[in-house]
């Protein structure tokens, strides 16, 4: 079969990935993708259905028994050259990414660089894959096994899209698991393109499948289906709550990445400057839709003004469609609009932004463009709505502390628990304070995270780990051998 490279023009149809070819929906329907930099049309993607799931577990299914028989080492190999495949694609992919979900060239290439790094690292580390020997006595031999589930749903967001794939589809087919992946209905294309350059890198036909379309019609049927053996969720709380209950049903392992309502500690001693950067960074990387922006600016009372001032000044000075992106929809963007009305009407007030772009103010936003200005709100309280809901919009909330007992108390009051940041001169206190906080992930004074790193959430901001050794072992079923000698 020869597969040829896809040229992305406006308006290219994608089909479904399955068993190594585009295959067309069984409705025949196609969805539209549009940009929200300025509402026009960029491409159109299956509208699938039950029957286009069918067809993809049933190819993941029948390629799972002999891709789950190959080598580690082989299948390192296929894994190595899907890195280097997305590294060679990487101008298009750029381009789609920015043209379907907003993002700015340079962060995509950010993020499209380090989904390559997924695939490289698992492909690498895989080959460390073993299992203990357990001492029963000399007569006897006992040891276990790190074993595929067999077929493994993968479901994503929008906001990261190849990336957030790559961080579930590498560690799942390391291990020797086949996939269904169902992406995010408002930015598919360049999960279809892994589809093909997976198969062009040299994997077997069906071991990695790509079905497109809406979460009733698509993702419901994934995760119900029989042959379905595990689940990755990535995305909002509601839908991984559903899906959990599903799998619960089924007695399957799901792993849920949701949301996030994540606290940056800044005490009085900490370098300020390097502390407000962090700050205007989680509303200006991909406009404050990240899961793990730390949006909530917990601060020591005295230095509370000079903060906010130091974090007005630089995201003043930021340009929408230069320094950040837009909103992803037009219900996300009324979303983000209606919090920042509510906030006003409780009491906050934005010193910073405030508003979305429009007509006649300058700033150059196309007519339909979802942009909002990154907004920084005081006078914010705990209990107001812009303090304890997700906002997945560039809107940071600043509330005060005076004392350590209560920064932790506010960092804690929560119910997600995804990440958090600290910012103190003083180390020790830094550490103390971040075994302190309920979240998965700690930074302190800009502590570093990377792809050997595991993530994940407490509380409800999800179950399971992702990244790092942890996520091969997620997508491993231990098995116990034992022989009387
Ligand atoms: P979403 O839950 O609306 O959709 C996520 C995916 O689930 C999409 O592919 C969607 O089509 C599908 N889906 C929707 N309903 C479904 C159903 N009933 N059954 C099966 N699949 C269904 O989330 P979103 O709006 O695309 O993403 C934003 C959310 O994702 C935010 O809450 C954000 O914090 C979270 N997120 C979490 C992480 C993480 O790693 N923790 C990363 C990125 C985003």
């Amino acid at each position: 079969m020869s597969i040829t490279t896809n040229t992305i023009t406006t308006t290219t149809q994608f089909e479904h990935w399955i068993g190594g070819r585009p295959v067309p929906p069984a409705s025949g329907r196609h969805l539209d993708s549009t940009s929200p930099h300025d509402g026009e049309l960029v491409l159109r993607i299956a509208d699938g259905s039950a029957e286009d799931v069918e067809r993809a577990v049933i190819a993941a299914h029948q390629a799972q028994p002999a891709w789950g028989r190959t080598t580690t080492a082989e299948r390192s190999r296929v894994l190595t050259s899907i890195a280097a495949g997305i590294r060679e694609g990487i101008d298009a992919l750029v381009e789609l990414e920015c043209a379907e979900g907003g993002k700015l060239p340079a962060p995509a290439r950010t993020e499209l660089l380090i989904a390559a790094d997924y695939f490289d690292y698992y492909g690498s580390i895989v080959r460390t894959l073993a299992g203990d020997t357990i001492d029963q006595g000399p007569q006897n031999l006992t040891y276990t096994r790190r074993e595929p589930y067999g077929v493994v749903a993968v479901i994503t967001p929008w906001n990261g899209p190849l990336n957030q794939a790559s961080r579930g589809i590498a560690p799942a087919l390391a291990a020797g698991n086949t996939v269904v992946l169902k992406p995010s209905e408002f930015t598919s294309g360049t999960s279809l393109e892994l589809g093909r350059i997976a198969t062009q890198a040299g994997l077997p036909d069906g071991v990695l499948n790509v079905v497109t379309g809406l979460g009733p019609t698509v993702g419901v049927p994934l995760v119900s289906h029989p042959l379905v053996r595990r689940i990755g969720f990535t995305g909002s709380v509601a839908t991984g709550r559903a899906i959990g209950r599903i799998a619960a049903e089924r007695v399957i392992p799901v792993a849920l990445e949701l949301g996030g309502k994540s606290p940056i500690l800044v005490f009085a001693d900490a370098d300020l400057d390097a502390a407000a950067r962090a700050a205007a960074m989680s509303v200006l990387i991909n406009s404050g839709q990240v899961c793990s922006a730390t949006t909530r600016l917990l601060v020591e009372r005295g230095v509370q003004d000079e903060l906010v001032r130091r974090i007005g000044a630089i995201l003043n000075d930021k340009r929408p469609g230069e320094d950040f992106g837009p909103i992803v929809t037009p219900p996300q963007f009324d979303k983000v609009l209606g919090m920042l009305a509510t906030a006003e009407r409780e009491g906050a007030h934005a010193v910073v932004g405030g508003n979305r772009y429009g007509d006649g103010d300058g700033a150059g936003v196309p007519e339909r463009g979802l942009y909002i200005q990154p907004t920084v709100l005081t006078d914010v309280k705990p209990d107001m709505q812009a303090a304890r809901e997700e906002i997945f919009g560039p809107v940071l909330v600043a509330l005060p502390f005076d004392t350590e007992d209560e920064a932790v108390t506010l960092a804690n009051a929560t119910e997600y628990g995804l990440a958090a940041a600290v910012w103190s001169g003083d180390t020790a206190r830094g550490l103390t304070i971040a075994h302190r906080i309920e979240a998965g992930q700690v930074a302190v004074n800009g502590g570093v995270m990377g792809i050997e790193t595991p993530f994940g959430g407490y509380k409800t901001s999800g179950i399971g780990r992702e990244k790092g050794i942890e996520a091969l072992y997620e997508y491993t079923q231990l098995k116990t051998v034992s022989v009387t000698l």
